[in-house]
C-alpha cells in the first residue's frame, strides 16, 4: 500500500480518496499558517473567515485571497507610487467634472424651482 502525504487530512481516515485529501492538506496548511501583518509586520495574521484575515497583534482586519494572504507588502511598494500618481490625476479630473455637474444641476434646479410651484 502506497503511503500518502495527507497531513491535516488524516482526520478523514480512509475516506474521500488520496487526491482530494492531498489537495485539502495543501490548502489547509496554507490557510492555518501565520502570515505577516501589513500594518505591524508581525507574523500574527490568521484567517478569520473566507478571504478575511485578522492580525492577532494589532487587530487589523483586511481582505485578501480566500486561503492565503497574497504577498502585497513587497509588490505594492513599487506599484503603489505609480498607482497613487494616477489616482491623484483621476481625482483632480473627477473634482472638475463634479463641479461642472453641480453647476448644471443647480442651474436646472433653479429654473425648475421657479416654474413648478407657481403653476400649481
Ligand atoms: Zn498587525
Amino acid at each position: 500500500m502506497a503511503k500518502t502525504k495527507t497531513g491535516s487530512a488524516k482526520k478523514f481516515g480512509p475516506r474521500y480518496g488520496r487526491t482530494l485529501k492531498e489537495k485539502y492538506s495543501r490548502i489547509d496548511s496554507l490557510q492555518k499558517r501565520n502570515y505577516p501583518c501589513p500594518v505591524c509586520n508581525y507574523k500574527k495574521v490568521k484567517r478569520e473567515n473566507l478571504g478575511i484575515w485578522k492580525c492577532q497583534k494589532c487587530n487589523a482586519k483586511f481582505a485578501s485571497k480566500a486561503y492565503t494572504v497574497s504577498k502585497v507588502s513587497t509588490r505594492t511598494e513599487q506599484t503603489e507610487e505609480d498607482t497613487q500618481e494616477i489616482q491623484i490625476e483621476e481625482q483632480s479630473l473627477d473634482v472638475e467634472s463634479e463641479v461642472k455637474e453641480e453647476k448644471t444641476q443647480s442651474s436646472k434646479a433653479a429654473s425648475a424651482g421657479k416654474g413648478e410651484p407657481k403653476g400649481k
